[in-house]
């Protein structure tokens, strides 16, 4: 792999990185005390000047209207803006829209493009999506309830979902939901759009994240389908592709994470470093000094590069080869990219003190809201297991597939 990043990229990611700092930075502290609706205005001005300045849907394809950067670059973009929890919002590709418009360019016919997909690109609304269910271990994703059953020319859709993030304000999701229980497992669902004033539809509540219920696309949604009624046109891809659909979605979407992830532990480790070379715990007595906190650092600053590294090289792999050759690198990232995240995070916390835990530090919206991690998108241990049976396979053993088998 050429490690080479080309000048051009270099100032671009550089001029980013100066945008970030001067208009996202002074939003952390307001954003926790006054909320995330009461941000929307000042959001809306930073979401227009971030158009004019060319620098909207990165992740998005020329024709489309986006930037048209490659995994990679957009990685490392990524990792500019995830230095701040709004950076990925300012630029219209945070998840889960950034996932749901990637599935629309792919899978939507000509007139869900223009219902569901246009207005999207251009930032006048937001979606959801909803897969997950209270009643099932989401870590086995073809176990679900949800049905949605066909009846003249709509679908009707029951279920009751829960961690559909972003789902106050949005105005549909994608439904993942059973519309052939005599298929196997993996042909079993589908996904369909559901405009989110219909009125079968019903957001419970948003959910309290340790303490942070959140508002707006900064939330998570407990959402129930009660004779949900929407046209079979509504039906995205084929029916039964829903999972086939959901790994498209994926494979790109954990690079965005795990590169979000590593401008969380930059900055965090940044944030760290500065105060250990300037908080004394003695008169003219550093806390750099301390070899504790060294080791912190030299830790912090060698599982950074590593994690780095392995998400660059998994980027290569998928435009290289295709997401699902690249599986294993995926799983790999996915994993270790949330540790790191969580010991760099932990660390700067502890190097802070009293202060490391205050609402005033950045590092308590990332103690609470990037927790989630290593449960999101496939807990820590089913990618471990999904890696060591490729390996294990590779060895003569063929352990059954399926993920709690
Ligand atoms: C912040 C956040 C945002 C989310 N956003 C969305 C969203 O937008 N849409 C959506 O549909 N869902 C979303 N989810 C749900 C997420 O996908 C699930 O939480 C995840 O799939 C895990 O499912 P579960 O919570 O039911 O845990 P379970 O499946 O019940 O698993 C519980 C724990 O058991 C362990 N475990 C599970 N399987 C195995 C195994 N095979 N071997 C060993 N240990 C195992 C893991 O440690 C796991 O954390 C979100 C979740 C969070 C926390």
């Amino acid at each position: 792999m050429d490690f080479s990043i080309p000048q051009q990229t270099q100032d671009f990611l550089g001029a980013v990185r100066e945008f970030v700092e001067k208009e996202l930075y002074p939003f952390e502290r307001r954003d926790h005390a006054r909320g995330f609706k009461a941000l929307l205005p000042e959001l809306a001005r930073i979401r227009e000047d971030v158009k004019k300045r060319g620098w909207w849907l990165p992740q998005i394809s020329k024709e489309h209207g986006g930037l048209g950067l490659s995994l990679v670059e957009h990685g490392l973009l990524s990792a500019e803006l995830g230095r701040t929890p709004l950076g990925h919002y300012c630029f219209n590709c945070q998840a889960p829209d950034a996932g749901n418009m990637e599935i629309l360019i792919q899978f939507g016919t000509p007139e869900q493009q223009k219902t569901f997909l246009d207005p999207l690109l251009r930032g006048d609304i937001r979606s959801c999506f909803a897969m997950t269910e209270p009643e099932h271990a989401g870590s086995n994703p073809v176990w679900m309830s949800t049905t949605a059953v066909k009846d003249g020319d709509d679908y009707v859709i029951n279920g009751h979902k829960w961690y559909t993030s972003s789902a106050e304000g949005a105005s549909f999701t994608v439904v993942m939901a059973v519309t052939d229980p005599n298929q196997d497992p993996h042909f079993r669902a589908s996904m369909i759009l559901v405009p989110l004033d219909n009125p079968g539809y019903t957001l419970v509540r948003n959910i309290g994240v340790m303490g942070d219920a959140g508002e707006d696309w900064a939330s998570h949604g407990e959402v129930r389908f009660e004779n949900c009624r929407v046209p079979q046109s509504n039906l995205l891809g084929g029916e039964g592709m829903g999972f086939a659909i959901a790994q498209e979605r994926l494979g790109p979407g954990r690079i965005h994470h795990c590169m979000r992830w590593i401008g969380i532990c930059e900055r965090s480790f940044e944030i760290m470093c500065a105060h250990a070379a300037k908080r004394e715990v003695a008169p003219g007595v550093p806390l750099g000094t301390r070899q504790m906190v060294q080791q912190w650092i030299a830790d912090s600053r060698a599982e950074i590069n590593a994690a780095r590294l392995m998400v660059l090289h998994a980027a290569w792999c998928i435009e290289q080869h295709g997401a699902k050759e690249a599986r294993e690198e995926i799983s790999l990232i996915k994993f270790t990219v949330a540790n790191t995240m969580q010991r760099v995070v932990d660390r700067a916390v502890q190097c802070l003190g009293g202060y490391g835990v205050t609402d005033d530090a950045v590092f308590s919206h990332f103690y609470r809201h990037e927790r989630p991690a290593r449960i999101y998108d496939g807990p820590d241990e089913v990618h471990k297991q999904s890696v060591a049976k490729r390996i294990l396979k590779r060895h003569g053993i063929t352990i059954k597939s399926g993920a709690n088998q």
